[in-house]
């Protein structure tokens, strides 16, 4: 392996770091927001539960002042029967009297009905009081948590920056300018080389230039423009795999696995992607990863029913489908960059797919290439 070459490794990881690390220096505040908005929240459920507290109280002051109204006109109405001449004017205070006692009694009704419903409003005031608290402690906590996060990824982040200025003033600027470049549009600079192929892109190299990166010369990859290297240790033996009587094929994913893997050589501006789909048993979901360094790009995707019918525009005719199974917990675990060796797998997957169909290609001679749909 050639110098220069190491030197470039070197300097894309430190490249990936830095990129990770101010990532999450800037998600770290995004996250602390998002608890200030719940917590938000919680104090104008707990404000608006106090509110009616209050208005209930107000409610119920009234209905005892009409009470007490009711009760003074009652005892008027009685003092005046005791004066009455007529039989008649008699009756019409009686029932003035019982007008007024049902009238007390539906306001009594009411007050009932205040405290019993005081008792729920109390309730909930104290449930909001509670979360509030929590959320309260919690979010001191995060914030403690950011700070410190954000102080160890600028330590960090100052490390590796200055460990890429090392680096980079011992990079020959021309070789430099080449993998910076490649490396902005591509998400990275470097390709290794195995069975004549550009492992990054995938396509053929000439038998020259071939010769020329296992000689160590420092050659570009004509496809996609990466730096190639050789590792003489990693790459096989020859294997007369073409008409060998035991040439073990790759093993064909299975059309109803619940999970799916596609490479797609184009998504946008994206570039070459993985997409993996996982059914559930009434919705699926789509993750995309970058090809080249595994990052996940966008968010999960959810749709009802099964990814071949949910997903119809990501199956295009040149996806190739890939072997891979995970479970949601190893998904979860890789965040937002799957691990190098899930990258890795995936990678030789899809150049056991490509040889796999070229040999298929090769025994007859104008069929189309197959590509491997599940549906
Ligand atoms: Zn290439």
């Amino acid at each position: 392996m050639v110098s220069d070459v190491q030197k470039l490794m070197h300097l894309q990881e430190a490249d990936r770091h830095i990129l990770r690390l101010k990532e999450e220096i800037t998600s770290l505040p995004h996250k602390v927001a998002a608890i200030e908005q719940k917590l938000a929240g919680t104090r104008a459920i707990l404000d608006g539960a106090k509110a009616a507290v209050k208005a209930d109280e107000a409610a119920r002051r009234k209905h005892e002042a009409t009470i007490q109204e009711l009760q003074g006109k009652i005892s008027k109405y009685r003092d005046q029967s005791l004066e009455v001449k007529t039989n008649e004017q008699y009756k019409a205070l009686l029932h003035e009297i019982q007008f007024a006692e049902q009238d007390i009694r539906a306001q009594e009704d009411k007050i009932l009905e205040l405290m019993l419903k005081a008792e729920i409003r109390e309730k909930s005031v104290k449930a909001a009081e509670v979360e509030l608290k929590d959320e309260t402690a919690e979010i001191e906590k995060e914030k403690a948590e950011a700070r410190e996060r954000t102080a160890v990824d600028e330590k960090e982040l100052a490390d590796w920056t200055a460990q890429r200025e090392q680096l980079r003033t011992g990079i020959d600027p021309d070789l430099l300018r080449r993998f910076e470049r490649v490396s902005r549009f591509r998400g990275s600079g470097l390709s290794e080389v195995r069975g004549q192929k550009c492992l990054a892109c995938q396509v053929m190299l000439r038998p020259q230039t071939y010769n020329e990166v296992k000689s160590g010369k420092i050659v570009e990859c004509e496809s996609c423009q990466r730096i190639l290297f050789f590792d003489p240790t990693k790459e096989e033996a020859p294997a007369p795999v073409i008409n060998a009587p035991h040439h073990r094929r790759r093993p064909r994913p299975k059309s109803d696995a619940p999970q799916a893997w596609f490479y797609r050589p184009s998504y946008g501006e994206c570039g070459e992607v993985l997409l993996v789909f996982n059914n559930d048993s009434s919705t699926s979901s789509r993750r995309i990863y970058d090809f080249h360094n595994g990052r996940e790009i966008g968010d999960i995707l959810v749709r009802e029913g099964k990814y071949t019918l949910a997903f119809p525009e990501d199956l295009t005719e040149d996806s190739i489908r890939l072997n891979g199974s995970f479970d949601e917990a190893e998904f979860e675990s890789w965040g937002a960059e799957m691990p190098m060796t899930v990258l890795d797998n995936l990678h030789a997957d899809l150049h056991a797919a490509r040889t796999d169909s070229s040999h298929h290609r090769d025994k007859h001679h104008d069929e189309p290439i197959p590509t491997e749909h599940s549906a």
